[in-house]
């Protein structure tokens, strides 16, 4: 089935030039993690996560000086959408979004007085910006926390809709809903019962997921369970890492369900066992890197790399290119068909970026 077919129908909300739900591609999101203060720093962040394939980038917002980075953001020529992150204070929304914000994340349950809500939804208005709410474990309401005893995954859903019934009492639909946990299974059920209940476009991902590695591993099970059902819009991978980390896990995760925005290269490559007659390990390291210097893994191609001529030469013909090894050498296909026998290991990898950089 085509995953047009599955996604989900949410409304689409517009971020600066990036769609988010509808049929529009998973944008794919991150925040900074440098004082929002220090605006020369958070430039070069913001450029940094922009350069491997940032969407949009939010960032926290604590005060009303620091909303002022938006407009320097702005200035210096930043074109990815940024989003305002704000706790409460409907003062720094409002700076914030008078200072070029493309966002707003703020729950409006905790803004206060009706009027201070009016006043943020007016100004988000005027200038077409849509509002995320940020439901997590923490952030739960009182009275839904004793009405469910726990912050079960409807307790969270039931505060996340509360939050957005604020905003449509101002008759304000541009939201984005976001529910996040800790808990890999609980925000996998969050967000189905969402996704039942409101076509909000949905942001997706596990919080405090942990470290690169396991951080990874939780969001890709989280998000991607989502994704492979057709639910949510936009996603991040939140790792106690560099941001741009969070932005090469999120794509490839995108990669891994072929729902990346640009497609890049497949690298199909077997694990090795003991019919391996060639050493792959290293020659695929080799491979990657040298893709990486010659700046050709954008290249829509799917790439086999096989250790045998056991199983390999299926793969690789079935691959756009691709070798499967001998003894200390390998033979390359093109297109499935042979096009080089007995290339010597040495040459292998210098003859594939050859191939790679003429198709
Ligand atoms: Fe082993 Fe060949 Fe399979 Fe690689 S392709 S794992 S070498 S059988």
């Amino acid at each position: 089935m085509k995953y047009s077919e599955i996604r989900r129908k949410t409304r689409i909300v517009k971020v600066g030039d990036v769609l988010i739900g509808g049929d529009a591609p998973i944008a794919v999101q991150s925040m900074t993690n440098t004082d929002t203060h220090d605006k020369e720093k958070t430039l070069a962040q913001v450029r940094a996560l922009e350069s491997v394939g940032c969407d949009i980038v939010r960032l926290a917002v604590p005060d009303i000086a620091a909303a002022e980075t938006f407009s320097f953001l702005k200035q210096s020529g930043v074109k990815i959408p940024l989003v305002a992150d704000i706790h409460f204070d409907y003062r720094i929304a409002l700076a914030a979004i008078n200072a070029g914000a493309d966002k707003i994340r703020i729950n409006p349950g905790n803004i206060g007085s009706r009027e201070k809500v009016v006043a943020v939804v007016d100004a988000c208005r005027e200038k077409g910006i849509p509002i995320r709410i940020g439901v997590n474990s923490g952030s739960l309401e009182k009275s839904i926390l004793e009405k469910y005893g726990a912050p079960t995954a409807e307790a969270l859903a039931e505060s996340a809709l509360y939050h957005a019934s604020i905003l449509e009492d101002c008759g304000f639909y541009d939201t984005v809903i976001s529910v996040k946990s800790s808990d890999v299974y609980k925000m996998i059920e969050v967000n189905r019962i969402l996704s039942a209940k409101t076509d909000y476009p949905l942001h997706l991902g596990v919080t405090e997921a942990g470290g690169e590695h396991t951080g990874t591993v939780k969001s890709a099970i989280g998000i991607g369970t989502l994704l492979a059902e057709g639910i949510g819009d936009t996603i991040r991978v939140s790792l106690t890492a560099d941001p741009v980390a969070e932005i090469k896990a999120a794509n490839s995760i995108l990669d891994a369900l072929d729902l990346a925005r640009v497609r890049r290269m497949n690298i199909v490559s077997c694990p090795t066992c003991g019919r391996t007659k060639i050493d792959l390990i290293p020659l695929l390291a080799e491979f990657e890197e040298k893709l990486d210097k010659s700046g050709l893994r954008d290249k829509p191609l799917t790439v086999a790399f096989m250790g045998c001529v056991v199983n390999g030469p299926g793969e690789a013909r079935e691959a756009d290119i691709g070798i499967a090894g001998g003894i200390g050498e390998a033979v390359l296909f093109k297109h499935g068909v042979v096009v080089a026998n007995k290339i010597p290991a040495s040459e292998i990898t210098d003859r594939l970026i050859d191939e790679i950089k003429r198709m």
